[in-house]
C-alpha cells in the first residue's frame, strides 16, 4: 500500500506536540522494535480548516527552535557545509525565518530516507529529496548515481528546501521530473491554499507581505508556516518552481534559450542566466543535451510538456468525467486526448492533454504569451489533480467499509478541479436541479449565443467561455431556464465583477462557503461544489447532492437524509471529496 522500504532498523517515531500536526513525516519501525511495522510516508493527524494546528503549536514550536544548537547544525548538515559553521552567537535562534536549525524540525527519519535511496525506491519519488554535501546537489530517491554515504546527506521534504539550503538539482536524476505533491500534502490547509497562489503567480509580482495578506495572515506567521511544513520561505518556494520549469523546458522541448527565460517566470534574460551559473556554474544553455535545431514557440506559441503526477491516476475516470460535461464549443474529448479553449488576460488559446508514460500527462498548450505558461501550467494542474497524493487519501477511506470497494476498483481516482471560477460557477448554476447532459446544453447554448468566438477556431473548438461582464449585460430569458435560474446567472457574474477574488483560493473552506452564499439564489450545494472544483478544497462536501445519497443507498441499502449523510461523511475527513468523487463514479 503506502511506501516502505524494508528492514529499517533502529528509526524512531518521534513524539510530537500539536506544533507537527498534519506534518509529513517518513517514519520507521516502532520504538519496541516488534520490527513488523514498515516504515512508512503518512500524514499525522490531517488538521481541517479549523484544526490547522497552526496557532496551537507555537509554544512547543518555540521551545524546539530555541533548542537547536551548532551541534545540531553539524550533525544536520556536517562540518564542511556552510550552514555548520553558522554563528551561533551571531545568528540568535529565531522566532521567524532563515533559521538553519529549522531544517531539522523536517520530520524526515533520516534511516528510514537513506534506506530508500540505498534501494532507489522510487515508491519515494516526490516525497522527499536528498541532498548531498559532497557534491552540493539534491536528488530524487531513486537517483541512479551512486548512492552517498548516509552521514553525507540531508534529506529535505521539498525542492525549495534543498535549494534555499544552498543545493542544485542533480542533472542526472532531474528533481523537476519528480511529481509535486507540495501543495498538497494534507498538511496545513493555510499552506496548501499559500502554495496554491505561489503556483499560480502570486509572488511574481506582490510580495509576501501581500501574499499573507490575501490569507489573513501577517508576514511573520506566514514565513513560519512555510518553514514548518515546507522547510522552505515563501520566495525560494516561488524561485526554485522557475528554476526547475526553465530547467524542465531545456531538457524537453527545443525552445530558445530567451523564450525559455520567459516561459519559466524569468522578469529577464539576464536574471535567467545569473540563476543558472550561480547555480550550476555554467549558461543554461550549456545543460541542454543532444543538438538540433531550436524551435520557436512563436507565433502560435505551442509548447508541449509532461505533468507528473505521483501515481496511481485513473485517467478513464478523469476523462470520464470531463466527457459527460464537456460543453460544446469550448471542450472537446476524442480517443483519450481532451481539449479546452482558454482566455487569460485577454488573449485566445487551446490546450490538450493526454496520458503519456512515466507517470505525466503530456500537455500541448498554445498560447500567444509565453510567460503565461506558469500558470497554465498552475491551473492544468489543478483541473487535473495532479498535486495530490492518492496512496494516504486511498488508504483512509478504504478505512470504511462502505468506500472500501469503490477505493479498490479506482485507487488513484481525482477529484476534478476547474480550469476557471467563474464558468464553474455558472456550470454549477445551470445544474441546480436539472441532469448533467441537460446543464450542458444549456451552457451550450449560452457559449453560443453570448460566448466569445475564437479568432482561430481548431474544428469544433469555436468560442471561449464568455466573460463575467457579458453575462452581466446579458439577456438570459430566452435561455430556455426558469427565471429564478436566469437572475441567479447574473448574480453570480456581478458578484465576481465586484469582487475578482471570489472564487480565489485565498479563503479557508467555510468562509468561502460563507461568501458564496452570500450570492442570491447560490445554495449550499452550490457553494460546497464549487469549493469542491473550483477552490479545490478537499474536504468540501455537497451533502445535499442526490447523486450522493443514491450513490451511498445503493451501497448500504439505506437512503439518507442530507444531514444524516453529513454525520455519515464525519470519518471521511478531511477528505470528503475525495469519498464525494467515488461515490459519484460508483453510479
Ligand atoms: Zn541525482
Amino acid at each position: 500500500m503506502l511506501p516502505s522500504p524494508p528492514d529499517v532498523a533502529g528509526s524512531r517515531r518521534r513524539r510530537r506536540g500539536r506544533a507537527g500536526r498534519g506534518d509529513w513525516r517518513v517514519t520507521g519501525a516502532g520504538e519496541q522494535g516488534g520490527g513488523q511495522a514498515p516504515a512508512q510516508v503518512r500524514p499525522a493527524e490531517h488538521g481541517t480548516a479549523q484544526q490547522d494546528g497552526d496557532e496551537g503549536g507555537e509554544p512547543t514550536l518555540r521551545r524546539r527552535l530555541l533548542a537547536k544548537t551548532k551541534a545540531g547544525r553539524l550533525a544536520a548538515f556536517g562540518r564542511d557545509h556552510p550552514m555548520a559553521s553558522t554563528n551561533d552567537d551571531v545568528r540568535k535562534p529565531p522566532d521567524g525565518d532563515n533559521h538553519p536549525g529549522e531544517y531539522l524540525r523536517m520530520d524526515l527519519d533520516h534511516d528510514a530516507c537513506s534506506r530508500a535511496i540505498e534501494l532507489h525506491d522510487a515508491r519515494f519519488d516526490g516525497r522527499f529529496f536528498t541532498a548531498v554535501k559532497t557534491t552540493g546537489t539534491y536528488c530524487r530517491p531513486a537517483c541512479p548515481a551512486r548512492t552517498p554515504r548516509s552521514e553525507n546527506v540531508t534529506f529535505y521534504p521539498t525542492a525549495a528546501a534543498a535549494q534555499e539550503a544552498g543545493f542544485r538539482p542533480c542533472l542526472r536524476c532531474r528533481p523537476e521530473t519528480a511529481p509535486d505533491t507540495g501543495a498538497w500534502r494534507g498538511t496545513s490547509s493555510t499552506v496548501s491554499r499559500a502554495l496554491a497562489l505561489i503556483e499560480l503567480g502570486a509572488l511574481d509580482e506582490g510580495s509576501v507581505d501581500a501574499l499573507a495578506g490575501r490569507l489573513g495572515l501577517g508576514e511573520r506567521q506566514l514565513r513560519r508556516l512555510c518553514r514548518q511544513h515546507l522547510g522552505a520561505s515563501p520566495v525560494a518556494v516561488a524561485q526554485t518552481r522557475r528554476v526547475l520549469l526553465a530547467k524542465q523546458l531545456i531538457h524537453e522541448t527545443f525552445l530558445p534559450m530567451t523564450e525559455i527565460a520567459f516561459a519559466a517566470g524569468f522578469g529577464s534574460i539576464r536574471r535567467f542566466n545569473e540563476t543558472f551559473l550561480a547555480l550550476f556554474g555554467r549558461a543554461p544553455c550549456a545543460l541542454r543535451r543532444g543538438s538540433g535545431p531550436e524551435i520557436s514557440a512563436n507565433p502560435g506559441g505551442d509548447i508541449s510538456l509532461l505533468l507528473r503526477y505521483q501515481p496511481p491516476y485513473d485517467w478513464p475516470g478523469m476523462l470520464a468525467f470531463l466527457r459527460l460535461r464537456a460543453i460544446p464549443g469550448i471542450e472537446r474529448v476524442v480517443e483519450s486526448c481532451y481539449s479546452r479553449t482558454i482566455q487569460l488576460e485577454g488573449l485566445q488559446g487551446i490546450v490538450s492533454i493526454r496520458p503519456a508514460e512515466d507517470n505525466a500527462l503530456r500537455a500541448r498548450i498554445r498560447f500567444p504569451k509565453l510567460s503565461a505558461l506558469p500558470v497554465i501550467i498552475a491551473r492544468l494542474r489543478r483541473v487535473f489533480d495532479l498535486a495530490a497524493d492518492p496512496l494516504p487519501i486511498s488508504a483512509h477511506l478504504a478505512k470504511d467499509p462502505a468506500l472500501a470497494p469503490l477505493v479498490a476498483t479506482r485507487p488513484g481516482l481525482r477529484v476534478p478541479g476547474a480550469w476557471d471560477g467563474f464558468e464553474l460557477a455558472i456550470r454549477a448554476v445551470l445544474g441546480q436541479q436539472i441532469t448533467v447532459p441537460a446543464a450542458v446544453r444549456l451552457a451550450g447554448r449560452l457559449v453560443a449565443r453570448h460566448g466569445e468566438p475564437l479568432a482561430e477556431p481548431d474544428r469544433d473548438l469555436t468560442h471561449v467561455f464568455l466573460r463575467p461582464e457579458a453575462l452581466a449585460l446579458a439577456d438570459l430569458t430566452t435561455l430556455g431556464m426558469p427565471r429564478s435560474r436566469a437572475a441567479t446567472l447574473s448574480a453570480v457574474a456581478a458578484a465576481i465583477v465586484a469582487d475578482p477574488d471570489l472564487f480565489s483560493v485565498s479563503r479557508g473552506l467555510d468562509e468561502a462557503i460563507q461568501q458564496l452564499q452570500s450570492i442570491r439564489g447560490v445554495g449550499e450545494w452550490t457553494a460546497h461544489y464549487i469549493a469542491l472544483r473550483q477552490l479545490r478544497e478537499p474536504d468540501a462536501f455537497p451533502a445535499a447532492d442526490v447523486g450522493l445519497m443514491r450513490a451511498l443507498a445503493d451501497l448500504e441499502g439505506r437512503r439518507r437524509s442530507s444531514r444524516e449523510l453529513v454525520g455519515r461523511a464525519d470519518q471521511w475527513r478531511p477528505w470528503r471529496a475525495y469519498a464525494a468523487q467515488h461515490l459519484w463514479a460508483s453510479l
